[in-house]
């Protein structure tokens, strides 16, 4: 089997620290509760006026004019390209990108649009590594259309970027003629870690979204933000994708439900990731990068242990941790308290001391 997701090992036990991803918060009774309350209409007739309260209150949050609710970040992630390009036009984005790596190939699949991978540290380029990667426009060039950003940069380990880079990175992209995207799965991240309000931190970007199933607690959506024009033409994709919905604003209810309690205690998750890393740091032969958010990449290259097999011995003690392209990535989120990166600590350093 390789394309459904594969269930848990039989005979594994409960998983009690879960640092596996962000996404796997469960909602609260309070969020469930706030969800059971809400009142809903026909989403794709235009009817929900919970989704409608969310997309206004996200519009003014990114400092956008329009805003639309999907159901995933990938799905904002590939209607924006399908808005942005035609077939044949290129895409800037880091080598990392999520939408180079991670999202089934759609933008080539459903856009027929190239990716241009740019290099760089922790999932960031510069913007002289932009500048070089402009073509002169000829018959023989693919157009270029877009440039893509990740705040924050997951990969990169929850790097985020320079409000600074992001404005200069914006200017050279509309000094070429080129629209900007910001994927902002983790857009809250950055803005609580640099103490930046998100419409600042995306003003130079035509379009930006946010997931509201990373680290925000909310079992369903992401939503979309650009102009009003843009956000039509996204309607439009949302309903060929299969992505319109109906009384999505029990859903919508959620992320309502997470704007006003799950965002400023992302300071925790922070501050949770780098106890995390000291502790990592620590211990004989791993090497762990210093994370600026909730996710901590690190390998364990002089421990005698491979990387999928501390995987596989800490998941049967109950604590989940990801593989990604050979580094191991734990990640914070509301459901991880101080005390269980302290246990997870302990459990680590166990499973390593058994060689
Ligand atoms: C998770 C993620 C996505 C996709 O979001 P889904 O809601 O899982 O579809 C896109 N970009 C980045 C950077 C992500 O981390």
């Amino acid at each position: 089997m390789v394309h459904a997701p594969e269930r848990p090992p039989e005979g594994a036990p409960r998983v009690r620290i879960n640092l596996y991803s962000d996404t796997q918060t469960k909602p609260t009774p309070a969020m469930l509760d706030a969800m059971m309350r809400a009142e809903v209409g026909d989403e794709q007739h235009g009817d929900d006026p919970t989704v409608h309260a969310l997309c206004d209150r996200m519009a003014a949050l990114m400092g956008k004019e329009a805003a639309v609710f999907m159901p995933s970040g990938t799905m904002c992630n590939v209607a924006s390209t399908l808005v942005h390009c035609r077939p044949g036009e290129e895409i800037i984005a880091h080598e990392t990108a999520h939408i180079l790596t991670s999202e089934g190939g759609a933008h080539a699949a459903l856009g027929s649009v190239q990716i241009l991978p740019l290099k760089g540290p922790r999932g960031m380029y510069t913007p002289d590594s932009l500048r070089g990667a402009l073509r002169g426009k000829s018959r023989h060039t693919p157009t270029q259309r877009l440039v893509e950003v990740e705040q924050t940069a997951n990969t990169g380990g929850g790097a985020v970027w320079a409000k600074s880079t992001l404005d200069e990175i914006a200017e050279i992209a509309h000094g070429a003629g080129l629209n900007t995207h910001m994927d902002g799965a983790r857009l809250m991240n950055a803005c609580v870690a640099a103490g930046i309000a998100p419409a600042e931190m995306a003003a130079g970007y035509d379009s930006v979204w946010l997931d509201f199933t990373k680290g925000l607690g909310a079992p369903l959506g992401a939503v979309l933000c650009g102009s009003r024009d843009f956000i039509d033409e996204a309607w439009r994709w949302k309903q060929r994708l299969g992505g319109a919905m109906r009384q999505a604003g029990i859903c919508a209810a959620g992320c309502l439900y997470a704007l006003d309690h799950n965002i400023d205690r992302l300071a925790e998750d922070h501050a949770n990731a780098k106890t995390l890393a000291r502790g990592l740091a620590q211990m004989e032969g791993v090497e762990v990068q210093d994370p600026d958010t909730n996710l901590v990449f690190f390998t364990i290259p002089g421990t005698g242990v491979a990387a999928a097999d501390l995987v596989k011995r800490l998941r049967m003690e109950g604590v989940a941790l990801s593989l990604l392209g050979g580094r191991l990535r734990a990640c914070t989120h509301l459901d991880v308290t101080a005390p269980m990166i302290e246990d997870a600590l302990t459990t680590i350093r166990g499973a390593l001391a058994k060689g």
